[in-house]
């Protein structure tokens, strides 16, 4: 399964391909830098720059993928065709893009809204922010985008993408650290 790391133009495609079960690491560094994180962590470098591509063509043991569409589900489209991905049933956390991890029901019930509680059998927590996921309306909203992107369909109407995810969203807990 490819990795992939994306460089700072394309942002959101990479929290695209953390909801749909890929290890997707975003990075705003030099050129020279990107290659040789690329090369170490093994992950296949997106990116829009040409010029990004010649460098990195002249390292060895580094996979590049040039993105060509400035639109996101024309990024898509490219990145899905080109490595072959499938909407998997686990998501990395689109902040962090670290794998969320299951957790039960009756131990979210304080953390969420009643109406989430009462409507979701489902829901994963990233080890590392702990925010909560689960499928809601915006995941239903995601899950036809990328259906429309994989089946080619030309109307792909695109969620906000702010919108991507369902989540418990932090009130005051903003950590100090940050
Ligand atoms: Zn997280």
């Amino acid at each position: 399964m490819p990795r992939f790391l994306l460089d700072c133009m394309l942002g959101s495609l990479a929290k695209w391909l953390r909801l749909m079960g890929y290890d997707a690491a975003y990075a705003q560094l030099q050129d020279d830098l990107l290659i040789l994180k690329a090369r170490n962590e093994k992950r296949v470098l997106l990116t829009r720059d040409t010029e990004l591509v010649r460098n990195s063509r002249r390292k060895p043991g580094v996979c590049t993928f040039l993105i060509k569409s400035t639109g996101l589900p024309e990024q898509l489209r490219e990145v899905t065709r080109g490595f072959n991905l499938k909407l998997k049933d686990v998501s990395f956390c689109p902040l962090c893009n670290v794998e969320l991890k299951a957790v039960k029901k009756s131990s979210v019930e304080e953390k969420i809204p009643p109406y989430v509680f009462k409507t979701q059998e489902r829901f994963t927590e990233c080890p590392r922010c702990h925010r909560l996921y689960w499928r809601g309306t915006h995941w239903q909203n995601f899950k036809s985008t990328i259906k429309g992107v994989l089946s080619n369909s030309k109307e792909v109407v695109l969620t906000s993408q702010d919108e991507v995810a369902d989540c418990q969203v932090d009130k005051g807990q903003q950590k100090a650290s940050q």
